[in-house]
């Protein structure tokens, strides 16, 4: 039986929340906590067989979090605010020796610019201290490398390549609105994409045309073009899987997006430098951020479906294999389970089975850990009893 702190209630910090609450002899009681209270409480007001508090802070501030901490009493923070908060709130559980897990790793406010060297520079203070620390534990990053986890360890000698492709077929029938944090989501797409292949990284083109490839989804899904990006989960892969050869990124985009994109980013409303504007300085993507939808809201109108999955090239016994293992999610199911759309409902499931094994023991580890450094096999088998049944072959 154990408490946990969840930090940010926005869409992903809503579905942590209550899939930790359809586990109550694991998660016997919550506190819910973010920047706005009145987000945490309505998000709380939905949860019945748990207790959940609720309480506001400012988690850039790691002595706000701390005090909070203090205050509770939890076992395990689960960090589902944004990026620029990581590094805050793993001094807070350092502080007060507590177990930490996010979804995102650290990145700095005025560079886009994510990377995982922040965070594992705090691998020997937290095993020093006993405590874990879980990065990335969502679906991309989080079950993707669990995945490729798995089949090093089912279904390969050794790998050779690793494709990730991560496909939204959903619709949300506006003009433009991003699935997770528009700050965040809007910072990652614009930036060069990059690959790692014979031991070096090759940087592109943001969304690179020439480098997309047409995939034909499963699922009723059908063909789609994915774009090569950089994603987080590909700096952890390349240290943690041994001998891998290539490994890539992709993602999908509706042409709406796409072209919206490209308007916003030509008028400068993608900027992360403070301009002048009628006498004060103002970020344009934070402006941005505040007129577009916030992906919390977006569960009532969104349909069609999700698709994540690694394709993956290797051998097993001498002989050359490439196996596929994926995740479809139906938007509509995941709206009438918890009220949000699969990609708030996909990072959040995973985030609560991370934290509930750690919190059980069975992935407790001292030290600072990516999720393909563990056993896969009992999140494989949690996620097909809450909600993300995967599919191999
Ligand atoms: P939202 O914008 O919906 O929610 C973010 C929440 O964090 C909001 O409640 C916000 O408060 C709160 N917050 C922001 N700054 C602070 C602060 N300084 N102190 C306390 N709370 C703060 O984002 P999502 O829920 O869509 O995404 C949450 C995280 O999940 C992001 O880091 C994102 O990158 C990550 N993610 C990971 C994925 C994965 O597969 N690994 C996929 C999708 C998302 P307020 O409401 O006041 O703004």
């Amino acid at each position: 039986m154990s408490k946990v702190l969840i930090i940010g209630a926005g869409g992903v910090g809503s579905v942590v929340a209550k899939k930790c609450a359809m586990v109550p002899d694991v998660f016997s009681e919550l506190c819910l906590a973010s920047r706005t209270k009145s987000k945490c409480d309505a998000i709380a007001a939905d949860i019945a067989n748990v207790p959940v508090h609720t309480a506001q802070v400012d988690a850039d501030h790691s002595d706000q979090v701390a005090a909070l901490i203090r205050d509770f009493g939890p076992e395990l923070v689960v960090n589902v605010a944004l990026p620029y908060q990581d590094l805050a709130i793993m001094d807070a559980c350092l502080e007060t020796g507590v177990h930490y897990l996010d979804t995102a790793n650290y990145e700095p406010p005025d560079e886009a610019k994510f990377c995982y060297r922040w965070q594992w520079d705090y691998r020997q203070r937290f095993e020093d201290a006993g405590l874990m620390a879980l990065l990335g534990c969502g679906f991309d990053p989080g079950v993707t490398s669990i995945f490729v986890a798995h089949a090093l360890k089912h279904h390969f000698d050794s790998i050779e390549t690793v494709d990730i492709i991560d496909c939204n077929a959903g619709d949300h029938g506006q003009h433009f609105a991003t699935n997770f944090n528009p700050e965040i989501n809007i910072r990652e797409v614009t930036q060069p994409g990059k690959y790692f292949e014979d031991g070096r990284w090759v940087e592109t083109e943001p969304l690179s045309e020439e480098l997309a490839i047409d995939y034909d989804f499963p699922e009723g899904i059908g063909v789609k073009r994915a774009y090569l990006m950089y994603h987080e989960e590909l700096e952890s892969l390349a240290q943690n899987i041994p001998g891998v050869r290539r490994l890539r990124f992709y993602m999908t985009f509706s042409e709406s997006y796409l072209r919206h994109l490209r308007v916003l980013e030509n008028v400068g409303m993608t900027r992360i430098d403070p301009v002048e504007h009628d006498g004060h300085q103002i970020v344009p993507l934070q402006f941005l951020k505040s007129v577009l939808p916030e992906p919390s809201t977006l569960g009532t109108t969104t349909k069609g479906k999700t698709w994540i999955g690694c394709v993956i090239e290797g051998t097993r016994g001498g002989e050359r294999k490439s196996f596929r293992i994926y995740n479809t999610c139906d938007h509509e199911d995941c709206f009438s389970e918890v009220g949000s759309q699969a990609i708030s409902y996909t990072t959040g499931v995973p985030a609560m089975i991370g934290a509930m094994l750690m919190v059980k023991g069975v992935w407790m580890r001292p030290g600072v850990w990516n999720t393909e450094q563990l056993d896969p096999d009992p999140f494989m088998e949690q996620l097909n009893l809450h909600g993300l049944p995967w599919i191999e072959g």
